[in-house]
């Protein structure tokens, strides 16, 4: 599979890792009765996670409650830690909107147990992401909107202004523990709403700068 931009601004790439960070929002840490880290925490899920714009999406057999979370998906280009919050910038290769989708029953039953999240939000289909648009230095990355729609209901809408990390400091602080690569992604954390989909839902993920890209569950 490779990542495609939109207009074919830039030639396709290939994935590399997929990181996500989980509680990157207030008000979403206090929808899940969490509290906000006070540094990231990251988590990983394979390449056989992603899903591209219009491909169906799999409804998972080993849980019953599959939740939204819509994010902004960092693309990196090149490889290296960065190691100020400006350098980090020059790392970027393009955003897009993506879904770090979460069974969230069996989140819970891993939470009380103590055990790693992988089943709950790593498993194949997982990490449905839109096309990218190729980084411009002209963005204020504090400025970026997007939203979340189900069956043409909003459900999620949010604001980079509010992450509690920025994107240049999760690179930073991502790259202290992996050297970035080009095709890494990062989902950058999600804004409250997540609520529950169901086979047959029509998402829509839409922010003004990054286009809008629709999944179905099947
Ligand atoms: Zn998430």
């Amino acid at each position: 599979m490779q990542l495609l931009f939109s207009n074919n601004q830039h030639p396709p790439v290939a994935p590399a890792r997929i990181f996500c960070v989980a509680r990157n929002y207030h008000l979403h840490a206090k929808e899940m009765q969490a509290s906000v880290p006070s540094a990231p925490v990251f988590f990983m899920k394979p390449l056989s996670a992603l899903v591209l714009p219009t491909q169906p999406i799999p409804y998972p057999t080993h849980g019953n409650q599959l939740e939204h979370e819509a994010e902004l998906v960092v693309l990196i280009g090149k490889s290296g830690k960065p190691t100020t919050e400006q350098d980090a910038l020059s790392f970027i290769a393009g955003l897009s909107l993506g879904l770090d989708l979460t069974l969230r029953d069996v989140q819970a039953k891993l939470k009380e147990k103590g055990l790693p999240w992988e089943m709950a939000k790593s498993f194949d289909g997982s990490a449905p992401v839109g096309l990218f648009t190729a980084w411009n230095n002209q963005w204020s990355l504090d400025n970026l909107t997007f939203s979340c729609d189900v069956n043409g209901d909003l459900r999620q809408s949010g604001q980079s202004k509010d992450m509690v990390f920025t994107i240049s400091q999760l690179l930073v602080e991502l790259a202290k523990l992996w050297m970035l690569q080009p095709g890494d992604l990062i989902y950058t954390g999600t804004p409250a709403g997540v609520g529950r989909l169901h086979v047959g839902d029509e998402v829509t993920l839409s922010s003004e700068l990054l286009g809008e890209f629709t999944w179905n569950i099947n």
